[in-house]
């Protein structure tokens, strides 16, 4: 597998890479940064946008800080930025800084706070606009932009100035910049030809980076995960089984509806400017895909009604669980859409959750949508529990398992991670299931 092997990552070079960037970092960082960090770096801020902590300062890589200033400057809209060790105060759980440090400040801007730990640089971002102000969503175009998990993070620069141009994009559609090559990983590039290492940086900004990004997410998030561990200790009695799935589709059940009525009044409106043309073919395509889905569950519920008693494991489910839950997914997504609100993806994990407003490192270098309590399971180490369907026989024993599981082959809810590992879950459908009744 071609994409496979590009981004196959040999342990002993990359931390010959790490020794060689993170002599700067404090052996034994604070124990606990005392509660008024927040007030620290906000009063910092008055007079340099770009704060990092003292106990980093020593030695930092000038250059490190220059691309970064450079990056804020040129945004145009104010970018602040921390730079502060991991420590047990920083990995709170509800500890949001970018939220606390805006609310500090009070200005619209871009807020970054970013921590190192064990060599790995990471980071969280807050994009507030001013007033009326409106755009893509920050997540969206981080998303979107194919060759994100594939930016170094064992300094911080590259990663932070990526998400300044980000931001920008977001902010007013400006298009993404290159991702200069010596910002990538170098296994990507290795044993590429010099021209192919040239188109590589060129993917990102003209839009053409979804086959490489789409094929590495995929097979990377969905094989990663794809060992035999025993079946998560989910639902199994056929009573939560017949309640989960009662449950999701009452939600989807819900939001088809509920998007429909949106989307009728936005059809009202008059004088739609050619991007409220945009959104709403966006939502009514999305919206029939919901009903697609909607209704092969129903024909599925149809066909249980028939056979029940005789086939106790047709009632686990799981092409109706899928089906279901992906129809509450694309509704709620074309009622985001035509109702002013930022088209967001599902939480990868879970999509019956709240939308993934967040991002889970989930590995070195995979970040995934998910929601805030996904979130923060992934950043204490642990894997969410996730939507759990039934196991096919024979791969995974009897049981339930996350549904990253099964053959991305077989579902697209399951190939696209419900739209959070690449946003075309209504087109797939369409194609796979055919249009709506
Ligand atoms: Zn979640």
């Amino acid at each position: 597998m071609s994409a496979l092997s590009l981004v196959k990552r040999p342990r002993s070079r990359r931390l010959a890479l790490l020794l060689a960037v993170l002599a700067f970092l404090p052996l034994t960082p604070a124990q606990a940064a005392p509660p008024e960090l927040p007030d620290q770096i906000a009063a910092a801020w008055r007079t340099d946008h770009l704060y990092v902590d003292a106990a980093m300062r020593q030695g930092f890589p000038q250059a490190e800080l220059a691309r970064i200033r450079a990056a804020a400057s040129s945004a145009g809209f104010p970018v602040y930025v921390a730079l502060i060790p991991r420590t047990p105060y920083t990995r709170q759980d509800q500890l949001d800084l970018p939220t606390l440090l805006q609310a500090r400040v009070g200005e619209p801007g871009l807020y970054l706070v970013w921590t190192a730990s064990d060599g790995y640089w990471s980071g969280t971002e807050k994009l507030v606009r001013p007033g009326g102000l409106r755009g893509r969503s920050l997540i969206r175009v981080q998303l979107d932009d194919k060759l994100d998990n594939k930016i170094v993070t064992d300094r911080p620069a590259p990663k932070i100035v990526r998400t300044i141009q980000q931001a920008g994009t977001a902010y007013d559609g400006r298009p993404l910049p290159e991702i200069p090559v010596s910002d990538l990983t170098p296994e990507l590039i290795r044993g590429r030809s010099t021209s192919e290492k040239e188109e590589l940086s060129g993917y990102v900004g003209m839009g053409i980076g979804g086959l490489i990004g789409f094929v590495f997410v995929l097979t990377r998030v969905l094989r990663r995960r794809r060992r035999p561990a025993r079946p998560a200790a989910g639902p199994k009695s056929p009573a939560t089984v017949d309640h989960r799935l009662a449950s999701v589709r009452t939600q989807a059940d819900r939001w088809i509806p509920k998007a429909g009525r949106a989307l009728r009044s936005f059809e009202k409106r008059r004088n739609l400017t050619a991007e409220q043309l945009d959104l709403r073919d966006d939502a009514t395509a999305r919206l029939a895909a919901a009903r697609t889905l909607r209704a092969g569950a129903s024909a599925d519920d149809r066909a249980d009604d028939q056979a029940s008693g005789s086939t106790g494991d047709r009632k686990a489910g799981t092409p109706d669980i899928l089906a279901l839950t992906g129809a509450f997914v694309l509704a709620r997504q074309a009622f985001q859409l035509v109702s002013g609100n930022d088209l967001q993806p599902p939480c990868f994990f879970d999509p019956t959750h709240p939308s993934g407003t967040h991002r889970a490192a989930w590995s070195d270098d995979i970040e995934v949508p998910a929601c805030k309590t996904c979130a923060q399971t992934v950043e204490r180490g642990k894997t969410p529990h996730g939507l759990q369907v039934k196991a096919k026989t024979g791969l995974f024993g009897s049981g339930f398992v996350p549904y990253w599981n099964l053959d991305p082959d077989e579902s697209p809810m399951v190939a696209t991670g419900f739209g959070a590992l690449s946003d075309d879950l209504a087109e797939r459908v369409t194609r796979v299931y055919g249009g709506v009744r």
